[in-house]
């Protein structure tokens, strides 16, 4: 057989290093092309940094969007994986699994939740979420409001009925027929969610700062607007905190800073330590809809992803990391203003915590590539908008060295015709 290899999409192709020679021709045949082309193969990490397979160190500043949270190979985590894995790594949820138990003990007494129920990733937590709603509309108000309003710019994931949450066309194209019963509104725009308004609303999904949708951060009147329609109308809130919730934007959940709780609210990415594990948590009230047989998962929680998960939540938590990211997050913010002012090409630099975002207005996946040749991880989303997922226990130092590279990388990256992203 004589198949053809995928094409390399995404970026330049034949960059004469940092190509991690050999990877790329395999990965090339074997697997669907969905992710285009990559440019590094990594084998090894610590802290902020990481190796790729050639050897070269780079500093981190993405963490595997949002997951490393704490840095690669965090001594805390990776003993209790160590532990865990030769004890027990997996039953089923037919059993009791104490590390679960202890880790749903956590979220609970740190969050406006009641009850929780986990899955293996965001996207399985916001199907939760989206099953709950409609469960607990159809069962309280009766059917007919099962509608969910979403918005513009958001992610919610890439099952069927989490992309047709998500508010871009490119994770859509041609998967039709989606689900029914998504709408979308504008983001930070209250008087277009009145207008997306029915009887058939059921629940409004909204991340209270955006990831993929390039850190858009909403305003204080716009969730507390979306808050007091779900009140007046029996709508449930859900917020997507899988990328902003777990410490990343300066509290542990990004809620707290609102003065806004959710009915429910879904975490990912960084809540296994670093192993695939999602959450959905409830209000009492809305947990109730959820019977016995209605939802389940074979993997989800088990006792290693539980172990992984329980000891990254102990250490976020006693370490004061949230408060800690805040800090540094202001500074990051500074300093990044301070350095990029009068930069031609730098649209706007904002952020919350670690979660932060350098806008250009052309050439950012130029400006990446500068960026990792000069030892540098950052990733390009929404086009030209240049994010920056550090660890929340980077170094003043590393912070110092990722934005010389970066202001380097935006000065001098070639201009516009390499606009495109
Ligand atoms: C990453 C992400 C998801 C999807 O999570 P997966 O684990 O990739 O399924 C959903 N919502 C938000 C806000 C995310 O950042």
């Amino acid at each position: 057989m004589n198949k053809p290899s995928a094409p390399a999409a995404e970026y330049p192709a034949n960059i004469p290093f940092l190509d991690n020679a050999g990877w790329r021709d395999r990965y090339d045949k074997l697997f669907t092309p969905n992710y285009g082309a990559r440019r590094l193969a990594l084998v090894r990490g610590e802290g902020t940094r990481v190796w790729d397979a050639d050897g070269n160190e780079y500093l981190d500043f993405l963490t595997g969007i949002s997951v490393n949270n704490l840095g690669h190979c965090h001594p805390r985590i990776t003993a209790a994986i160590r532990e865990q894995a030769a004890t027990l790594v997996h039953c089923s949820n037919h059993y009791y699994i104490p590390q679960q138990i202890e880790l749903a003990q956590m979220l609970i007494d740190h969050s406006f939740a009641d009850r929780l129920v986990f899955g293996n990733s965001g996207a399985e937590a916001n199907e939760a979420a989206i099953k709950i709603a409609r469960r607990w509309q159809k069962e309280t108000r009766g059917p007919g409001h099962h509608e969910i309003i979403s918005f513009t710019g958001s992610f919610h994931g890439r099952t069927l009925a989490t992309l047709t949450a998500t508010g871009q066309e490119k994770v859509k194209l041609n998967f039709d027929p989606l689900p029914e019963g998504f709408v979308h509104a504008e983001y930070n725009n209250l008087d277009s969610v009145r207008a997306a308004l029915s009887d058939r609303t059921g629940a409004i999904l909204v991340e209270p700062i955006t990831g993929e949708g390039g850190i858009h951060i909403a305003t204080n009147e716009f969730l507390r607007g979306l808050r007091e329609l779900c009140d007046e109308r029996g709508l449930l809130l859900i917020f997507d905190e899988i990328q902003c919730g777990l410490g990343r934007t300066g509290t542990l959940f990004a809620y707290e800073q609102y003065g806004v709780e959710p009915d429910i609210m879904t975490l990912a990415k960084s809540l296994g330590g670093g192993l695939a594990m999602g959450v959905m948590l409830c209000t009492e009230a809305v947990a109730g809809a959820f019977a016995p047989g209605a939802h389940g998962s074979t993997m989800a929680g088990n006792p290693l992803t539980a172990a992984a998960g329980r000891a990254y939540l102990a250490e976020l938590i006693e370490g004061g990391w949230p408060g800690k990211a805040r800090r540094m997050g202001e500074k990051i913010l500074q300093r990044l203003r301070e350095t990029t002012a009068g930069m031609r090409r730098v649209k706007e630099v904002r952020g919350r915590g670690l979660m932060l975002a350098v806008e250009l207005t052309d050439g950012a996946p130029d400006v990446l590539l500068a960026c990792e040749r000069a030892g540098l991880l950052v990733n390009v989303t929404a086009g030209q908008v240049v994010r920056l997922l550090p660890p929340l226990n980077v170094s003043e130092a590393e912070v110092e060295r990722a934005l010389a590279i970066l202001v380097e990388a935006i000065a001098t990256a070639p201009a516009a015709a390499g606009g495109a992203a």
